[in-house]
Formats: C-alpha cells, structure tokens, sequence
C-alpha cells in the first residue's frame, strides 16, 4: 500500500515525500480514507506510531478540497492537546504536512502572552492546534469564534476526556457547532472513556490496529526492585554502569523531579527537568535542549508522558511508577517509535507493589525482575503477576515461646530454631488489587 492508493492528493504526496514518509503506518492505512469519507472516529494504536499524521494528513485534504475560506477570528479544524509541549510538537507536525497547501495553521497555548495569539487569529486559521484552558480564554476574549468548525480532534483523547479536563471540555463543547466532524485519538482507552466517548460521537469508525493498551512491542521493559531511599542512589549507579547517554526520567511530583535534578546537577551531572510548576518557556527550551542532546537527562512529571516524539531516544527511566496505569504505556512509548528499539526500566519500591501489579494486568505481562547487587531492597517488593495478584512469601515462623525467658537452651521438644519447619510450607496470592485507573485526576 502507498500513500497514493489511499487517494491523497498531489501536494500532500509531495510532503510526505519530503519527510520519508514511504509507506503508511497501519493506524494511518484505516484512518485516512475513514477520515476522508467523513466519518467519526475513535481510533486506538500505540505511541509513536504515526497518528498524528493519520488525523491531520486527511484533514488538510478535506479543508482544501471543500468548504469556506476561513473567515476573521475563526477556525476549520481545531485539534485539542493536554499539554502545551504536544501542542507545539503536533502543530509542527501539522504544518510540515500542509507545506505544500494554501492552508495556515496556528497553535495556541498557556503559559505566554495571549497578545500574540489574539494578533495572529483575527484573519483566521484553518487548522488551531490548542490546549483547553487558552482555548476557553480566547473565546471568551472574543479573538476566536467556533460556529466555522467543520472538524474537531482529541488527541490524547483519554486524557482529554477524564476528570482532570471534564469541566474545560463541557465548555468548549457548548462553543462548537452541533453538526461537525470528530476524531479521537489515543494510544490508551479506558473502558469508561471508551463509554463515554461513544457518546460524543455520530456513528463513530473503532480503529484499533494493536491490541488494546499495550506499549509497542519494540520496548524491552524490566523493573528493579530496591528501597525508596536508595533510588537516587541506584539511578546514579546504574546510569555509570550502563554508560546512559540519553534518558528521559519521569518522576511522581514536581517536588521529585526538583530534587532528583538538584541532586544529578550536585554530581556534575548534564540534567534539567520539566513540570507544571515551571514557565512554559524554560519548560521548552529544556525540552528542546533534551532533543537536540545538549542536556543528558530530562526528569520530568507525566506532563512529558504523553506524544512528545524524541528522536531515536533510547531509553526511559521510571524512577517512581505512575499512579495511573495506564500512565506507563504513555511514558514508555516516548522510546521505541517509529520502529526503532528502546529501553524501559521501572525503580520499584515496595510501596510501589499495587501501581506495578495494576501496571502488569493492564498491559497484559509480568515485568522481568533484575536486581542489583549491592541494592536489594530491604523492603522486598512482593512478586506479582499480570493477574492482578500480588504474592506474598509465607511468615518466617515465630520462635515459641517458653516460660521462663526465651533462648536456645529451653526449647522444650523444638529441637533447634533452625530446623523449624514453616506452618504454612506454600506461597499463595493474597489479595487482588485495584487498577488504578477509575480516580478523579489533577490537571497537571
Ligand atoms: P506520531 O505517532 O504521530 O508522533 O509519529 C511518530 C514518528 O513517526 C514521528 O517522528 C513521525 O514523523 C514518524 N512517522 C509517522 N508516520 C510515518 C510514516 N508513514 N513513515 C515514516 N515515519 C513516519
């Protein structure tokens, strides 16, 4: 198949010419012509595998093909991101496409001056690439005006439509025309979100082109167990051994990142970090520095999980796991793209054991275990499977107890202490676990 057989136009076969772009990843086989006939869509496929061009190709198609010139302060297509890093990325993805088109592209985001932006909407853009939040501001700014909208895309859909986004999306659903086109996109769906999209949606096209919520199978992924306290140590240590030239580091709070990007920095070494707390533009220029290589390890909140395409990157680090399972596909799949290998590894603490459980039963696998000498975690990790059980070894048995104080010398007819044999000889799960999944999340 090429892209020609999909029945692209001349302008857009010349774009993807430029880029490389030979043949279409499968995500892009089905949605492309679904897209062009018009259809809704929900369409699930793992990271890095070409979505962004699987909506926005089509797309530049329909909007030079049909419809109004764009009028003043208005948009054609709006694609809405959950952070600001993926809008700019998807836009500049958007624009590359449309190199060759008479089309104009804008994005919009917080975290700089909205001046700017209100300047560059009053003639119009076809295709507003935006974050909720300053998409919401304009609008009520009067610099944009929706009733022009032929086509809606969620990327990142489920994180769009979570609880974390609902009240921001309610709103700017009330702003846009009841008859236009919707895509949704992602490389995760929660049944819920699978619900309640099926809701938004006109008798919406379900692509799912691998299986459901599986990190692409170019990642080789393993955990090493180890004591909380011992993970800045232990990444130190693993980062020397294995010579990391470039890892992405996702950490649970900003206070985290901050610390472990102090401590890197403390010991010379090249790191930087990004989280909500930080100004968009140290925010990007960081990011930036990371793709370009002039910075060794980005440590990042889950506000870097998501679409961020970092060339040929290497390797992940989760230095502390996800809350939300669904999180760890998001973050690992910033390695392996566009077919290349890449390199997972989880810093797992005992307390970690249920978001690890939650993780293996989400992605269908049991992580492989390594651990590090010198690092055995006092608090060992129980084992777990990708059923859901976390497996807790048996008790070492209690010594008896004797009248008369304890000690070796009275111990009635045990023999020795250490020959006592276990009252429970057999290792059985415990407890199933939650998934971590269905809470109420904080926008980032
Ligand atoms: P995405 O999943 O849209 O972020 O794309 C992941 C990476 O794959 C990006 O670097 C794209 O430029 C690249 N890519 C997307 N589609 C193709 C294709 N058909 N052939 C080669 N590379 C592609």
């Amino acid at each position: 198949m090429t892209f020609a057989t999909l029945g692209l136009i001349e302008p857009l076969l010349r774009a993807l010419e430029t880029l490389g772009y030979q043949t279409p990843t499968p995500v892009q086989a089905q949605a492309i012509p679904a897209v062009l006939a018009g259809r809704d869509l929900m369409a699930a496929a793992q990271t890095g595998t070409g979505k962004t061009a699987g909506f926005a190709v089509p797309l530049l198609q329909l909007l030079t093909m049909e419809g109004p010139k764009v009028a003043a302060n208005s948009a054609r297509a709006l694609i809405l991101c959950p952070t600001r890093e993926l809008a700019e990325q998807v836009h500049a993805s958007v624009a590359e496409y449309a190199q060759n088109l008479p089309l104009t592209t804008y994005a919009v985001y917080g975290g700089v001056s909205i001046n700017p932006q209100m300047m560059k909407l009053r003639k119009g853009v076809d295709i507003l690439v935006a974050t909720p939040g300053r998409l919401i501001d304009l609008f009520r700014q009067n610099a944009l005006k929706l009733n022009q909208l032929q086509t809606l895309v969620l990327d990142e859909a489920d994180r769009m439509l979570d609880l974390g986004f609902s009240e921001e999306l309610a709103n700017i659903y009330r702003m846009l025309p009841k008859k236009r086109q919707t895509l949704l996109f992602s490389a995760t769906f929660s049944d819920d979100i699978r619900q309640l999209a099926g809701q938004m949606l006109n008798d919406p096209l379900s692509i799912e082109v691998s299986p459901r919520n599986v990190a692409a199978n170019t990642v080789k992924q393993w955990i090493v167990p180890v004591d909380k306290k011992r993970k800045p140590e232990l990444f130190v240590h693993l980062m020397r051994k294995g010579r990391w030239k470039q890892v992405l580091v996702f950490a649970k709070t900003r206070n985290g990142v901050d610390a472990l990007v102090d401590k890197l920095q403390g010991l010379g070494i090249n790191a930087d970090g990004i989280h909500g707390d930080k100004p968009q533009a140290t925010r990007q220029r960081a990011l930036d520095r990371f793709k370009s290589s002039d910075v060794q390890i980005l440590v990042a909140t889950d506000v870097a999980a998501r679409g961020l395409d970092i060339e040929d990157l290497p390797l992940v680090v989760n230095f502390d796991l996800p809350i939300v399972a669904e999180d760890y596909i998001h973050r690992i799949g910033r390695t392996g793209r566009a077919g290349n290998t890449g390199e997972a590894i989880s810093l797992v603490c005992a307390d970690e054991v249920n978001m690890l459980s939650a993780i293996e039963m989400l992605t269908r696998q049991t992580l492989t275990r390594h651990m590090e000498q010198d690092f055995e975690p006092e608090h060992r990790v129980p084992d777990t499977d990708a059923s859901g059980q976390v497996v807790k070894k048996p008790k070492k048995p209690k010594k008896p107890k004797t009248s008369g104080g304890g000690g070796k010398r009275n111990l009635g007819k045990w023999v020795d202490s250490g020959e006592v044999a276990p009252a429970e000889p057999s290792i059985k799960p415990v407890r199933k676990v939650p998934v971590f999944n269905t809470g109420p999340r904080k926008k980032k």
